[in-house]
């Protein structure tokens, strides 16, 4: 009898162990993703602090404090996964930091400080407690297709219906980054005004071969969403995506007119219009929908999972 109740409890002591030793990997690995290393670009400094305080920071940055909870909870997932996914499959795009603050290389952040000094002192508190509740209380959760972490891209406003992703880089196919329609709660819309003969130079200086004599333009082609595919200029047919780019337009959701010497693009809502909308979030958010419904509805096909 006494050596079974010994072999039950060396036994019991090995699976305490082992169960331990298991704990302890686990926990280690997600200290390690869990700490950032973020590149300051205007200072060039690197300064380190945990993943959801780097979230908080991209938060500032990225959304108004004023948006609904839930489509500020939505944004510090996406944000979370964002960083996740970049970390994972683009580990060496900084030399000694996993992150930097260039929103045209990786996300926006600023500081603490920073949101302080733009915000008024009786609502500083509560706008912080916000953005650091949507963020604590997702802690841990990113998005997912198939088990893998997503390339969770974002926008502005999606002006009425998001962009398939193969419209706007390289024709590839991403499963979860489909078109889908955006209620946004406005309308936004943006002008930009240019004369006749810029709007050729523009291309002319682009394009060594351009035909200089050209005064013909046309939108040749829309894709699903209703956003330019291709557009020609002269002897060129530029891609909207490039034609955004040129003339500095808000997105490549366009239309294009003529008024005396200029010519008039009016651009519909703001950025590349891939993956989730902040301001269709917010809208949503208004109408009752909880963040994962939001992101579900944005990302075709995915799972919300916690690391
Ligand atoms: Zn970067």
């Amino acid at each position: 009898m006494q050596k079974i109740i010994f072999g039950l409890f060396a036994f019991m002591i090995v699976c305490f162990c082992i169960s331990n030793f298991f704990c302890i990997g686990l926990t280690d690995e997600n200290e390690e993703i869990r700490t950032i290393k973020l590149l300051i670009t205007s200072t060039n400094e690197i300064i380190e602090m945990s993943l959801d305080d780097y979230i908080i920071g991209v938060l500032i940055g990225e959304v108004p404090s004023t948006y609904e909870d839930e489509a500020l909870k939505a944004q510090a997932i996406v944000a979370r996964t964002y960083t996740l996914y970049k970390l994972q499959n683009s580990p060496d795009s900084h030399e000694n930091a996993d992150m930097c603050d260039d929103i045209n290389h990786c996300q926006a952040y600023k500081t603490k400080d920073y949101a302080m000094q733009c915000w008024d002192d009786d609502v500083e508190k509560i706008k912080w407690s916000k953005l650091e509740n949507a963020v604590k209380s997702t802690s841990g959760k990113v998005i997912t297709y198939k088990d893998n972490l997503i390339n969770a891209f974002f926008h502005a406003h999606s002006g009425g219906m998001t962009e398939d992703v193969k419209y706007i880089w390289g024709n590839e196919e991403i499963p979860y980054l489909k078109s889908v329609k955006s209620e946004e709660g406005y309308l936004y819309e943006d002008k930009v005004v240019i004369s006749k003969k810029d709007f050729f130079d523009v291309v002319k200086n682009k394009y060594n071969d351009f035909d200089n004599t050209a005064t013909n333009y046309s939108i040749d082609r829309l894709t699903p969403s209703g956003r330019v595919d291709k557009m020609t200029i002269g002897n060129k047919v530029l891609a909207g995506t490039e034609i955004r780019t040129l003339y500095g337009l808000r997105s490549t959701y366009f239309s294009v007119k003529e008024e005396d010497e200029n010519i008039i693009f009016t651009t519909n809502g703001y950025g590349h219009g891939v993956g989730m909308s902040q301001e269709g979030a917010n809208y949503m958010a208004i109408n009752g929908s909880s963040c994962e419904e939001i992101i579900k509805h944005y990302y075709t096909d995915v799972d919300i999972v916690s690391i």
